[in-house]
């Protein structure tokens, strides 16, 4: 008799059926027809900059460089590469005055939504997504997210720094212009503290990065994708999602503040290769991703940043909602395989 697999996440107490019996392929899920975002007008599209807020940065060519500038009251800039503006409907909105932590936190069952809550256009190109854009392109994106991180993070009352990615109207997205979203939150979010406290654990009793054992565990197994000098890429052991990868960087690095220029450019062509081989294998599904970071000084020993991808190829249902485990109906090692295939690259 055979059965399939309750796997365990690397540090969370998150567990998931994996389908290792009668598990699907990827050709399974690039059957389903994609929906299509409505288009009527892009708020988001060049030539349209009235019909948003003012930037709070814009990325605008400059000789062969980039000089960067924001939008003021009456006048929006034009020719942008970039454009971060604030949500019209923020889930976390910036205090008008001084708030004290006492003001936010007001007790262990309420804080206030204090925070920031932005749009990063990612390019002036209305289909100029990640799995498609030039690299040179998705270095500004990755720059803007550092540039935006920098300041978000640096206010008092924030604590922690998301920075996501809705794709496809199905895993979110209304608009399907390019673009990323920022939220500044007073708090550390659930998962990424649960990271910390069990990375940290990890740290205190073997002396090195649970991640970095993670990336060293994974880069040679069965659920290795890809890698270069500077990252790698692999399918997480115990993968909630059908394809889901994550993205680490090989050197030991808290936030992405800590990323070189070299990095940067790396990271660029390593999130265009494994999203453009998602793209090509399943017929462009609709997914999320978010960076998961630290900006805690004190977690620079144990918590390493990382990029985690989650294709939605999948519905969750009764049980997942009402118990918490999840069924993955592929395995994180067939996801590898075929994310691994040369053939497949831009
Ligand atoms: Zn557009
Ligand atoms: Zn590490
Ligand atoms: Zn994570």
């Amino acid at each position: 008799m055979s059965f399939n697999e309750l796997r365990k996440d690397y540090l969370l107490d998150r567990w998931v059926v994996i389908a290792t019996e009668r598990g699907r392929r990827p050709t399974d899920f690039a059957r389903q027809p994609r929906r299509e975002t409505k288009t009527s007008v892009c708020p988001m599209c060049p030539g349209n900059e009235h019909m948003t807020p003012p930037a709070v940065l814009v990325y605008l060519k400059s000789g062969s460089g980039i000089k960067r500038d924001k939008d003021t009251n009456d006048h929006r800039r034009k020719n942008w590469l970039i454009r971060v503006i604030p949500n019209l409907y923020p889930a976390f909105s910036p205090p008008k005055t001084k708030i004290s932590r006492k003001q936010i936190v007001k007790n262990k069952n309420l804080s206030l939504a204090v925070g920031h809550h932005e749009v990063l256009v990612e390019s002036p190109d209305h289909g100029g997504h990640p799995a498609n854009t030039s690299i040179p392109q998705l270095i500004h994106v990755i720059n803007a997210y550092v540039d935006r991180l920098r300041e978000l993070s640096a206010k008092p009352y924030v604590q922690y720094v998301s920075i996501f990615r809705n794709h496809g109207l199905e895993a979110g997205a209304s608009l399907s212009h390019a673009h990323s979203q920022i939220i500044a939150t007073p708090t550390v979010p659930k998962t990424v503290a649960e990271e910390m406290v069990a990375s940290k654990a990890y740290w205190k009793k073997n002396r090195t990065c649970a991640f970095c054992d993670i990336v060293e565990q994974e880069h040679d197994g069965p659920r290795f994708i890809l890698e270069n000098s500077k990252f790698t890429a692999f399918a997480p052991y115990a993968s909630i999602n059908p394809m889901e990868f994550w993205i680490f960087p090989k050197k030991h690095e808290t936030s992405l503040l800590q990323m070189e220029t070299s990095e940067v450019k790396s990271l660029a062509e390593t999130m265009k290769t494994c999203l453009n081989r998602l793209k090509t294998l399943v017929n462009d599904p609709p997914y999320n991703y978010g960076f998961h970071l630290s900006l805690n000084r004190e977690a620079a020993d144990y918590y390493h940043w990382h990029l985690e991808v989650y294709p939605k190829l999948a519905v969750w249902a009764g049980f997942e909602k009402s118990t918490g485990v999840y069924i993955n109906t592929m395995t994180p090692e067939t996801a590898a395989e075929n994310l691994r295939r040369k053939n497949t690259a831009p």
